[in-house]
């Protein structure tokens, strides 16, 4: 269980987050929606203890993310960002296997056993065939598959992802969001396309401004009354075969829908 609380926090002067609270349970995947610069990776940071917050407290399993040292956190949670992975000179193989020394005591060599694991997690995400290649002369799909691999090497029970669909194409935004949600870990994951949202998330927190805009499940939070005022864009929820699809169009000059007023979906 990753727990935010009441977390505040700002970049110098400038407020981005103001006492905002997600939840993710074992086996829970929530998603964090929001307009850019609404705060959604500022809030991913505090997660990962990455930035500490000014107020609030960000718990893992019910004790501070202060309390842990940094090898305690990284056995127990894993993170699926871009920023600073490209410019090490590793293979794949060997990025993957660096998931696994939150494992490892100090000077332990990794075992058959570790390297088992990192073959493993290069499969899952289907790019064992890109083991022995140089990580940053991958395309952007492939990276972002290979961080996920690593991220599965480290076998934690906390994974946090920011916007683990860019640069993949259709068929993969899908496997991968498959296989996040087939993990039973507690999943909190930055995620631009809402309709993606709705089809992998359990819960969702709409952020808007750094503050929480909606929370709750995809049915309660993607909804026209509650989207068009965060984004500023028309939207209409249609039915299909197997759930719900959202259509988005621009809204015309002065049309435009007031904030709901906290009373719920009309
Ligand atoms: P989102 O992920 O929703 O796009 P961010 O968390 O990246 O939003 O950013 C929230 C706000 O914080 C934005 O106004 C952004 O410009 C600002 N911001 C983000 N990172 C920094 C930084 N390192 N220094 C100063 N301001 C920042």
């Amino acid at each position: 269980m990753i727990t935010a609380e009441n977390v505040s926090f700002a970049y110098d002067d400038a407020v981005v987050l103001n006492g905002v609270r997600v939840t993710a349970a074992p086996g829970r995947v929530v998603g964090l929606i929001g307009p850019n610069g609404s705060g959604k990776t500022t809030l991913l940071r505090t997660l990962y203890a990455s930035l500490e917050p000014r107020a609030g407290l960000v718990s893992l399993d019910h004790a501070p993310i202060g309390s842990y040292t940094p090898r305690e956190v990284a056995r127990r949670l894993a993170v699926v960002v871009q920023e600073g992975s490209g410019e090490l000179p590793l293979t794949v193989s060997e990025l993957v296997l660096l998931g696994r020394a939150p494992h490892l005591s100090t000077f332990q060599r990794q075992s058959r056993e570790d390297y088992a694991i990192a073959a493993a997690a290069l499969s899952r995400v289907g790019t064992r065939h890109l083991a022995e290649r140089v990580f940053s002369g991958l395309s952007g799909g492939e990276k972002q598959r290979v961080l996920i691999a690593r991220a599965l090497a480290q076998q934690a029970d906390h994974l946090l992802l920011d916007e683990p669909t860019n640069h993949l194409d259709i068929r993969y935004q899908h496997e991968v969001l498959q296989l996040v949600r087939a993990l039973d870990v507690a999943t909190v994951i930055v995620l631009h396309d809402l309709n993606l949202a709705a089809r992998y998330c359990d819960e969702l927190v709409l952020l808007d401004g750094g503050t929480v805009a909606a929370a709750g499940t995809p049915d309660e939070v993607l909804r026209p009354e509650v989207l068009e005022p965060v984004y500023r864009i028309g939207v209409q929820r249609v039915p299909t075969d197997d759930g719900v699809q959202l259509l988005f169009r621009p809204l015309e000059q002065g049309e435009h829908r007031e904030p709901a007023d906290g009373s719920g979906p009309a």
